[in-house]
């Protein structure tokens, strides 16, 4: 049978408004509605005691809840903890909470699985299971806030889980945006940073919005060929027209865009790369952030040593360029960057229906 009821938590504030209005409801509840959906997580009608009880039922017979659920959770000896999230229909999800970064930090998904297929990546080689809706994305976050007793609390939210941001635009916009409201998490853009293989069209439609988040580019090569191998989906485009983009992103007073660049032993960490991507990036206003491979089975490179990301780190430092070495965290549960995976997507029953 069809499901017509309507998730609760897919509406932004004025569409909520326009939807009760269709319902014969005054506006204005829209706005207690949306505080207990995206501010307090609640996931029945029952609980929103400021809402009369007729209107309380008129809800549950018009709306549902189809919130992510946490199906397991596990901590790393350093402090990060992995979220497995099933969703709705069964599909499986993973976010990571790190505690110290030095402010707290949420790393979401945007889809389930990965189209990019960068080869370094072991969510690429899952392939795309399906897009994340906007409610999805948001919450994640709506979750872990209550979960973790985070609502007044500052934190930052990166969108570097599963997924590229760009290949699922219009949802990931609406989802930065649901969280954004004052009514809901009220975070900032300034707490946000989405983080892209690069899609050209993407980036331009993103510099054009009116909230943008922190830009932060998957570069990883300084050659159009080596991009080309690492990154398969990029064939299509050019390094010099990615930089031109990002040359005209809208960037904040005194922020910088961030060139993400995972570093493998003897493809991209040579002295001519790192004199190359100097050279890239001398113009713009951008920060290096070095990521040494999060190796795992299955993954057909190996990390540089300590010892080559240092010389590497020190090479693009001295052309006056802001460079940092990522930490990895949480490698011992998989939550490092690159190893989200789920591999038993099919086999994951719904928790929720
Ligand atoms: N799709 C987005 C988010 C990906 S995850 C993007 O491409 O930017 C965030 C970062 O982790 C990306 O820069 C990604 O390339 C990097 N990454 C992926 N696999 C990795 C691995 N095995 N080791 C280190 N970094 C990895």
């Amino acid at each position: 049978m069809r499901e017509a009821k309507q998730d609760i938590a897919e509406f932004e504030l004025n569409e909520l408004e326009t939807e009760l209005a269709a319902l014969g409801v005054q506006p204005f509840h829209a706005r207690q509605l949306y505080r207990w959906v995206h501010n307090r997580g609640l996931e029945h009608f029952e609980g929103m005691t400021d809402l009369s009880q007729s209107l309380r039922v008129q809800l549950n017979q018009t709306f549902k809840f189809s919130t992510p659920q946490i199906s397991a959770r596990r901590i790393s000896n350093d402090g990060t903890e992995k979220f497995l999230f099933t969703l709705a229909d069964g599909k499986t999800i993973e976010s990571v909470f790190i505690p110290d970064t030095p402010a707290m930090t949420f790393c979401i998904s945007t889809q389930a699985g990965c189209a990019m297929r960068c080869r370094f990546c072991l969510t690429g080689q899952m392939g795309l299971t399906r897009h994340l809706t906007a409610g999805e994305i948001a919450g994640q976050v709506r979750v872990l806030v209550r979960e973790l007793g985070l609502q007044n609390r500052r934190f930052n939210l990166v969108l570097m889980g599963m997924g590229e941001p760009l290949h699922n635009y219009d949802a990931t916009m609406k989802s930065l945006r649901m969280i954004a409201a004052p009514e809901g998490l009220a975070i900032t853009p300034r707490r946000v940073t989405l983080s892209t293989v690069g899609i050209l069209p993407g980036l331009k439609r993103l510099a054009s919005e009116r909230w943008v988040p922190n830009l932060a580019v998957s570069l990883h090569a300084t050659t159009d060929k080596v991009r080309h191998a690492l990154i398969p989906t990029s064939r299509n485009q050019r390094l010099a027209d990615l930089i031109d983009a990002c040359r005209e992103f809208p960037i904040k007073h005194r922020e910088r865009i961030t060139f993400e660049y995972v570093l493998l032993a003897g493809v991209n960490d040579t002295t001519a790369d790192a004199n190359r991507l100097a050279t890239l990036l001398q113009d713009l206003r951008a920060k290096v952030n070095l990521i040494p491979l999060n190796e795992a089975s299955g993954i057909p490179f190996s990390r540089p040593s300590n010892q080559q990301v240092n010389r590497f780190a020190q090479l693009v430092a001295s052309s006056g360029l802001v460079v940092s070495v990522r930490k990895s965290r949480g490698r011992d549960i998989r939550a490092a960057c690159g190893q989200l995976i789920i591999k038993d997507d099919c086999s994951t029953q719904p928790l929720n229906n």
